[in-house]
Protein backbone atom coordinates (compact mmCIF):
# COMPACT_ATOMS: atom_id res chain seq x y z
CA UNK A 1 0.00 0.00 0.00
CA UNK A 2 1.74 3.10 -1.21
CA UNK A 3 -1.23 5.31 -0.17
CA UNK A 4 -4.19 5.59 1.91
CA UNK A 5 -6.84 5.89 -0.93
CA UNK A 6 -5.01 2.24 -2.31
CA UNK A 7 -6.99 0.52 0.35
CA UNK A 8 -9.62 -1.55 -0.70
CA UNK A 9 -11.20 -2.98 2.32
CA UNK A 10 -11.35 -1.87 6.31
CA UNK A 11 -12.08 -4.82 8.61
CA UNK A 12 -12.90 -4.79 11.99
CA UNK A 13 -12.66 -7.88 13.33
CA UNK A 14 -15.41 -8.95 16.90
CA UNK A 15 -12.66 -10.96 18.26
CA UNK A 16 -9.37 -12.65 17.40
CA UNK A 17 -10.74 -16.13 16.12
CA UNK A 18 -12.53 -13.39 13.61
CA UNK A 19 -9.08 -11.51 12.89
CA UNK A 20 -6.91 -14.59 11.81
CA UNK A 21 -9.65 -15.78 9.36
CA UNK A 22 -9.45 -12.38 7.64
CA UNK A 23 -5.95 -12.90 7.57
CA UNK A 24 -6.16 -16.51 5.97
CA UNK A 25 -9.25 -15.69 3.77
CA UNK A 26 -7.33 -11.84 2.10
CA UNK A 27 -3.85 -12.40 0.92
CA UNK A 28 -2.90 -8.46 1.52
CA UNK A 29 -4.07 -8.09 4.12
CA UNK A 30 -2.32 -6.42 7.43
CA UNK A 31 -3.29 -6.62 11.31
CA UNK A 32 -3.02 -2.37 12.25
CA UNK A 33 -3.73 -1.68 16.01
CA UNK A 34 -2.52 1.58 16.57
CA UNK A 35 -1.26 2.03 13.10
CA UNK A 36 1.81 4.54 14.97
CA UNK A 37 4.25 1.96 13.44
CA UNK A 38 2.19 0.61 10.58
CA UNK A 39 1.36 3.90 8.91
CA UNK A 40 4.62 5.42 9.21
CA UNK A 41 7.18 2.50 8.64
CA UNK A 42 5.52 -0.74 8.40
CA UNK A 43 4.27 -0.81 4.61
CA UNK A 44 7.35 -0.38 3.46
CA UNK A 45 7.74 -2.87 0.41
CA UNK A 46 4.52 -4.61 1.16
CA UNK A 47 1.20 -5.11 -0.54
CA UNK A 48 -1.12 -4.43 1.32
CA UNK A 49 -4.48 -3.81 0.01
CA UNK A 50 -6.74 -4.67 3.24
CA UNK A 51 -6.27 -3.89 6.98
CA UNK A 52 -7.40 -5.64 9.86
CA UNK A 53 -8.20 -3.19 12.62
CA UNK A 54 -8.01 -5.67 15.89
CA UNK A 55 -9.00 -2.70 18.11
CA UNK A 56 -12.72 -3.90 18.14
CA UNK A 57 -11.61 -7.21 19.29
CA UNK A 58 -11.89 -7.74 22.65
CA UNK A 59 -8.70 -7.69 23.93
CA UNK A 60 -8.29 -4.20 25.55
CA UNK A 61 -7.80 -4.98 29.50
CA UNK A 62 -5.77 -5.31 31.87
CA UNK A 63 -6.55 -8.18 34.92
CA UNK A 64 -5.07 -9.50 37.99
CA UNK A 65 -5.68 -12.47 39.70
CA UNK A 66 -3.22 -13.96 42.56
CA UNK A 67 -0.59 -15.01 40.27
CA UNK A 68 -0.99 -13.25 37.09
CA UNK A 69 -1.32 -10.14 35.33
CA UNK A 70 -3.07 -10.75 32.35
CA UNK A 71 -2.58 -7.64 29.34
CA UNK A 72 -5.07 -7.44 26.52
CA UNK A 73 -2.65 -6.55 23.02
CA UNK A 74 -4.72 -3.45 22.57
CA UNK A 75 -4.16 -1.81 26.01
CA UNK A 76 -2.78 1.63 24.67
CA UNK A 77 0.27 2.48 26.48
CA UNK A 78 -1.53 5.08 28.03
CA UNK A 79 -3.80 2.78 29.53
CA UNK A 80 -0.40 0.79 31.29
CA UNK A 81 0.65 4.37 32.13
CA UNK A 82 -1.84 5.52 34.45
CA UNK A 83 -3.59 1.68 35.33
CA UNK A 84 -3.52 1.54 39.28
CA UNK A 85 -2.14 -1.70 39.17
CA UNK A 86 0.83 -0.75 37.62
CA UNK A 87 1.70 2.22 39.90
CA UNK A 88 3.40 -0.49 42.76
CA UNK A 89 3.61 -4.06 40.94
CA UNK A 90 7.61 -4.32 40.20
CA UNK A 91 8.49 -1.01 41.57
CA UNK A 92 6.47 0.72 39.01
CA UNK A 93 8.47 -0.22 35.74
CA UNK A 94 5.54 -0.74 33.29
CA UNK A 95 4.19 2.89 34.18
CA UNK A 96 7.37 4.31 34.05
CA UNK A 97 8.36 2.95 30.59
CA UNK A 98 4.99 3.94 29.16
CA UNK A 99 5.67 7.62 30.08
CA UNK A 100 8.76 7.44 28.25
CA UNK A 101 7.14 6.54 25.27
CA UNK A 102 7.02 10.19 23.70
CA UNK A 103 4.57 11.88 23.45
CA UNK A 104 0.49 11.71 24.72
CA UNK A 105 -1.20 11.51 21.48
CA UNK A 106 1.42 8.44 20.95
CA UNK A 107 0.99 7.11 23.79
CA UNK A 108 -3.06 7.02 23.50
CA UNK A 109 -2.79 5.16 20.38
CA UNK A 110 -0.29 2.90 20.38
CA UNK A 111 -0.56 -0.86 21.74
CA UNK A 112 1.41 -3.01 23.69
CA UNK A 113 0.32 -5.79 20.99
CA UNK A 114 1.60 -3.61 18.22
CA UNK A 115 4.71 -2.95 20.35
CA UNK A 116 5.73 -6.11 20.34
CA UNK A 117 4.35 -7.13 17.20
CA UNK A 118 6.27 -4.63 15.25
CA UNK A 119 9.80 -6.03 16.57
CA UNK A 120 11.71 -3.09 16.35
CA UNK A 121 14.85 -3.55 18.62
CA UNK A 122 13.79 0.14 20.11
CA UNK A 123 10.56 -0.84 21.79
CA UNK A 124 10.32 0.60 25.58
CA UNK A 125 7.78 -2.47 26.55
CA UNK A 126 10.02 -5.51 25.24
CA UNK A 127 13.56 -5.05 27.82
CA UNK A 128 10.74 -4.33 30.49
CA UNK A 129 8.52 -7.55 29.46
CA UNK A 130 11.84 -9.21 29.34
CA UNK A 131 13.03 -7.83 32.71
CA UNK A 132 9.58 -9.61 34.14
CA UNK A 133 9.81 -12.75 32.46
CA UNK A 134 6.40 -11.98 30.38
CA UNK A 135 4.79 -14.91 28.47
CA UNK A 136 3.16 -13.97 24.92
CA UNK A 137 -0.04 -15.89 24.01
CA UNK A 138 -0.90 -15.46 20.06
CA UNK A 139 -4.18 -16.96 18.31
CA UNK A 140 -3.64 -18.56 15.00
CA UNK A 141 -4.81 -21.75 13.46
CA UNK A 142 -3.80 -22.90 16.99
CA UNK A 143 -3.30 -21.16 20.20
CA UNK A 144 0.25 -20.60 21.26
CA UNK A 145 2.43 -18.93 23.93
CA UNK A 146 5.87 -17.99 23.71
CA UNK A 147 8.44 -16.76 26.69
CA UNK A 148 9.51 -13.39 25.54
CA UNK A 149 12.88 -14.24 26.03
CA UNK A 150 13.26 -16.30 22.32
CA UNK A 151 10.17 -14.51 20.87
CA UNK A 152 12.45 -12.03 18.77
CA UNK A 153 14.42 -13.69 15.65
CA UNK A 154 15.75 -10.31 14.42
CA UNK A 155 14.88 -6.73 13.56
CA UNK A 156 10.98 -6.38 12.30
CA UNK A 157 11.02 -10.61 12.76
CA UNK A 158 9.65 -12.44 15.74
CA UNK A 159 8.32 -16.02 16.02
CA UNK A 160 5.04 -15.93 14.86
CA UNK A 161 3.94 -17.65 12.21
CA UNK A 162 1.87 -15.89 9.28
CA UNK A 163 -2.20 -15.10 10.23
CA UNK A 164 -0.88 -15.20 13.60
CA UNK A 165 -1.95 -12.45 16.14
CA UNK A 166 -0.73 -11.66 19.57
CA UNK A 167 -3.91 -11.73 22.13
CA UNK A 168 -2.11 -11.36 25.61
CA UNK A 169 0.65 -10.49 27.14
CA UNK A 170 1.08 -12.67 30.88
CA UNK A 171 3.03 -11.11 34.02
CA UNK A 172 4.05 -13.31 36.72
CA UNK A 173 3.04 -12.06 40.20
CA UNK A 174 6.41 -12.31 42.58
CA UNK A 175 5.57 -15.03 45.37
CA UNK A 176 7.69 -16.29 47.84
CA UNK A 177 9.58 -14.12 50.84
CA UNK A 178 12.96 -13.15 48.59
CA UNK A 179 12.66 -9.55 47.57
CA UNK A 180 12.66 -8.45 43.80
CA UNK A 181 13.91 -5.13 42.68
CA UNK A 182 13.45 -3.65 38.94
CA UNK A 183 14.75 -0.96 37.46
CA UNK A 184 13.86 0.79 33.49
CA UNK A 185 16.39 2.92 31.67
CA UNK A 186 16.14 4.67 28.78
CA UNK A 187 18.09 7.51 26.76
CA UNK A 188 17.40 9.08 23.68
CA UNK A 189 18.81 12.19 21.71
CA UNK A 190 15.74 13.74 23.13
CA UNK A 191 12.72 13.26 25.60
CA UNK A 192 10.37 12.93 22.26
CA UNK A 193 12.49 10.31 20.83
CA UNK A 194 12.89 6.52 20.60
CA UNK A 195 15.52 4.95 22.27
CA UNK A 196 19.20 5.29 21.39
CA UNK A 197 19.56 2.56 24.24
CA UNK A 198 17.34 1.30 26.69
CA UNK A 199 17.36 -1.59 29.23
CA UNK A 200 15.08 -2.97 32.20
CA UNK A 201 16.77 -5.00 35.28
CA UNK A 202 15.31 -7.36 37.92
CA UNK A 203 17.29 -8.93 41.07
CA UNK A 204 16.14 -10.93 43.63
CA UNK A 205 18.14 -11.31 46.58
CA UNK A 206 17.89 -13.58 49.53
CA UNK A 207 18.25 -11.84 53.34
CA UNK A 208 21.66 -12.03 53.10
CA UNK A 209 21.93 -9.21 50.74
CA UNK A 210 23.29 -12.46 47.62
CA UNK A 211 21.97 -11.86 44.22
CA UNK A 212 19.35 -15.31 43.59
CA UNK A 213 17.81 -14.43 40.22
CA UNK A 214 19.09 -11.51 37.72
CA UNK A 215 17.77 -10.25 34.33
CA UNK A 216 18.97 -7.80 32.50
CA UNK A 217 17.84 -6.53 29.19
CA UNK A 218 18.80 -4.12 26.34
CA UNK A 219 17.47 -2.15 23.34
CA UNK A 220 18.80 -1.03 20.34
CA UNK A 221 22.08 -2.47 20.52
CA UNK A 222 21.42 -5.52 18.68
CA UNK A 223 18.73 -6.45 15.47
CA UNK A 224 16.26 -6.87 18.56
CA UNK A 225 16.20 -6.71 22.35
CA UNK A 226 18.00 -9.20 24.28
CA UNK A 227 18.66 -10.64 27.91
CA UNK A 228 22.38 -10.31 28.88
CA UNK A 229 23.34 -13.73 29.95
CA UNK A 230 26.28 -13.79 30.86
CA UNK A 231 26.23 -10.51 32.76
CA UNK A 232 23.37 -12.09 35.11
CA UNK A 233 25.43 -14.88 35.83
CA UNK A 234 28.21 -12.94 36.85
CA UNK A 235 26.16 -11.80 39.57
CA UNK A 236 24.63 -14.96 40.80
CA UNK A 237 25.67 -15.51 44.22
CA UNK A 238 27.62 -12.26 45.46
CA UNK A 239 27.02 -9.41 47.59
CA UNK A 240 27.15 -7.10 44.76
CA UNK A 241 29.36 -3.88 45.38
CA UNK A 242 30.30 -0.99 42.28
CA UNK A 243 33.52 -2.84 41.78
CA UNK A 244 31.60 -6.16 41.20
CA UNK A 245 29.02 -4.99 38.89
CA UNK A 246 31.60 -2.87 37.17
CA UNK A 247 33.14 -6.02 36.62
CA UNK A 248 30.24 -8.11 35.80
CA UNK A 249 29.63 -5.50 32.75
CA UNK A 250 32.93 -5.47 31.48
CA UNK A 251 32.42 -7.81 28.39
CA UNK A 252 29.17 -6.39 27.54
CA UNK A 253 30.53 -5.92 23.90
CA UNK A 254 30.27 -9.86 23.72
CA UNK A 255 26.47 -9.42 24.12
CA UNK A 256 25.90 -6.62 21.99
CA UNK A 257 26.24 -5.86 18.19
CA UNK A 258 24.93 -1.99 17.91
CA UNK A 259 24.49 -0.55 14.82
CA UNK A 260 25.15 2.76 13.20
CA UNK A 261 22.01 5.34 12.59
CA UNK A 262 21.17 8.60 12.03
CA UNK A 263 20.94 8.82 15.78
CA UNK A 264 24.13 7.32 17.04
CA UNK A 265 27.18 5.46 16.55
CA UNK A 266 27.60 1.78 17.25
CA UNK A 267 30.90 2.96 19.33
CA UNK A 268 28.61 5.39 21.62
CA UNK A 269 25.87 2.72 21.62
CA UNK A 270 28.23 0.27 22.46
CA UNK A 271 29.79 3.08 25.51
CA UNK A 272 26.14 3.70 26.71
CA UNK A 273 24.94 0.25 26.70
CA UNK A 274 27.81 -0.67 29.35
CA UNK A 275 26.97 2.52 31.31
CA UNK A 276 23.02 1.73 31.40
CA UNK A 277 23.71 -1.90 32.50
CA UNK A 278 25.65 -0.63 35.31
CA UNK A 279 22.86 1.94 36.26
CA UNK A 280 20.07 -0.63 36.03
CA UNK A 281 21.72 -3.20 38.14
CA UNK A 282 22.78 -1.00 40.82
CA UNK A 283 19.30 0.69 41.12
CA UNK A 284 17.41 -2.80 40.33
CA UNK A 285 19.84 -4.51 43.61
CA UNK A 286 19.46 -1.12 45.91
CA UNK A 287 15.49 -1.15 45.04
CA UNK A 288 15.48 -4.78 46.55
CA UNK A 289 16.77 -4.18 49.81
CA UNK A 290 20.65 -4.54 48.88
CA UNK A 291 23.16 -2.26 49.88
CA UNK A 292 26.09 -1.01 47.81
C1 LIG B 1 6.51 9.61 16.50
C2 LIG B 1 6.66 8.19 17.02
C3 LIG B 1 7.26 7.98 18.24
C4 LIG B 1 7.42 6.70 18.74
N1 LIG B 1 8.00 6.56 19.97
C5 LIG B 1 8.15 5.31 20.49
C6 LIG B 1 8.74 5.14 21.79
O1 LIG B 1 9.09 6.09 22.48
N2 LIG B 1 8.89 3.88 22.23
C7 LIG B 1 8.53 2.79 21.50
O2 LIG B 1 8.70 1.67 21.96
N3 LIG B 1 7.96 2.93 20.27
C8 LIG B 1 7.77 4.15 19.76
N4 LIG B 1 7.21 4.31 18.51
C9 LIG B 1 6.84 3.12 17.73
C10 LIG B 1 5.35 2.72 17.85
O3 LIG B 1 4.55 3.79 18.25
C11 LIG B 1 5.18 1.58 18.86
O4 LIG B 1 5.91 0.46 18.48
C12 LIG B 1 3.71 1.20 19.11
O5 LIG B 1 3.60 0.49 20.32
C13 LIG B 1 3.12 0.38 18.00
O6 LIG B 1 1.81 0.04 18.38
P1 LIG B 1 0.58 0.25 17.40
O7 LIG B 1 -0.60 -0.27 18.11
O8 LIG B 1 0.51 1.65 16.92
O9 LIG B 1 1.02 -0.73 16.24
P2 LIG B 1 0.59 -0.68 14.69
O10 LIG B 1 1.29 0.43 14.03
O11 LIG B 1 -0.87 -0.79 14.55
O12 LIG B 1 1.26 -2.07 14.24
C14 LIG B 1 2.67 -2.24 14.27
C15 LIG B 1 3.00 -3.62 13.68
O13 LIG B 1 2.60 -4.64 14.57
C16 LIG B 1 1.60 -5.47 13.96
N5 LIG B 1 0.61 -5.71 15.02
C17 LIG B 1 -0.20 -4.81 15.63
N6 LIG B 1 -0.90 -5.42 16.60
C18 LIG B 1 -0.53 -6.72 16.58
C19 LIG B 1 -0.91 -7.88 17.33
N7 LIG B 1 -1.81 -7.83 18.33
N8 LIG B 1 -0.32 -9.06 17.02
C20 LIG B 1 0.60 -9.15 16.05
N9 LIG B 1 1.00 -8.11 15.30
C21 LIG B 1 0.44 -6.90 15.57
C22 LIG B 1 1.06 -4.69 12.76
O14 LIG B 1 0.61 -5.55 11.74
C23 LIG B 1 2.30 -3.91 12.34
O15 LIG B 1 3.14 -4.70 11.57
C24 LIG B 1 7.00 5.59 18.00
C25 LIG B 1 6.38 5.80 16.75
C26 LIG B 1 6.21 7.07 16.27
C27 LIG B 1 5.53 7.30 14.94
Amino acid sequence: MQYIRDLKKYHWPKGPQDAVRLMMQEPCAEIIAGGTELLVSGLKGKEVNNLIDITRAGLSYIKKDKKTIKIGATTTISELQHAPVFKDFADGIISAAAAKFVSVQIRNAATIGGNLGAAMPSSDLAPVLMALDAKIFVCGKENKEFAINGFYISKRKTVMAPCEIITEIELPLACGDDKTGYAFQKIGRTEMDIALVNGAAAITINAGGEVKNARLSLGSVAPNTIRCLEIENNLLGKKLTRELIAAACDNIAKAIDPKTDVRASAKYRGTIAKVIATRLIEEAYIKAGGKI
